[in-house]
């Protein structure tokens, strides 16, 4: 059996001030919640983010990680900085990063190494565009992102999978529960082709992509969905608690 995971992406939202804020309506509303509750938040609000989970289940996360330890990386954050905070989590290859930031699937094989390297637990995202959907890509592009993206990997028990279709991101859009559901099953042949039935069968891979209270359940009763990440449903502390509490 495959443990829920419900992880918030914050992205570039949220001040330190604002974080404490949200996470301390948060907290009393998933005290009781049984899938693993995870917040990723930017990095000036990791340290208020820290204290302000502390005697709850939720868990943190950050948005991204440096591949090299330091050194001349303007702008970078390194796994040890992130450690020395506490952060567990941290999201690697989000579609936002692909696009506006020049994030490959080297550079998302690079840093999940170093994540990996420092203890650090990578949710790793892949997913297709809407041109590659329409022009029945889908396949071909997950295939790549997954062997380029996690290639030289062998243990997988501390890594998780988001499936974000990108059209599905912040549009209101979600892939039918169905769909996400096969496509999410692709994705775990795939780890069972390269990596084995063991890797494939204890390896949660999370749907992302507009999900919000209305559809949670839905997504979640599929049997190849082992969680969501959250972008804009995140950011508000009653609609987060009701996606992570999708069974009440
Ligand atoms: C995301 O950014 O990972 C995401 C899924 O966003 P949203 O839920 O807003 O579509």
């Amino acid at each position: 059996m495959r443990k829920p995971i419900i992880a918030g992406n914050w992205k570039m939202n949220k001040t330190a001030a604002e974080a404490e804020a949200l996470i301390a309506e948060l907290k009393p509303l998933v005290a009781k919640s049984k899938p693993d509750v995870v917040i990723c938040v930017p990095y000036t609000d990791l340290w208020a983010a820290k204290a302000a989970i502390a005697g709850s289940k939720i868990r943190l996360g950050a948005e991204n990680v440096a591949w090299a330890d330091s050194g001349a990386f303007t702008g970078e954050i390194s796994a040890a900085m992130l450690k020395e905070i506490g952060v567990e989590y941290v999201i690697i290859g989000h579609s936002e990063r692909r696009t506006y930031f020049g994030e490959t699937d080297e550079t998302v094989n690079k840093r999940l190494k170093q994540a990996l390297a420092n203890g650090l637990k990578p949710i790793v995202c892949v997913g297709e565009t809407l041109v590659e959907r329409e022009k029945n890509k889908t396949k071909r592009i997950l295939k790549k992102q997954v062997l380029d993206g996690f290639k030289d990997v062998t243990d997988f028990s501390d890594i998780v999978i988001a499936y974000e279709p990108v059209w599905a991101i912040g549009t209101g859009k979600t892939a039918t529960a169905e769909d996400a559901n096969k496509t999410i099953g692709y994705i775990r042949s795939l780890v069972k082709k390269t990596w084995g039935a063991e890797v494939a069968k204890s390896l949660r891979i999370q749907y992302g992509g507009s999900m919000k209270p209305s559809n949670a359940k839905e997504l979640m009763a599929m049997k190849n969905i082992d969680g969501g990440l959250i972008g804009g449903a995140a950011l508000k502390a009653q609609d987060f608690a009701a996606i992570v509490n999708y069974k009440d």
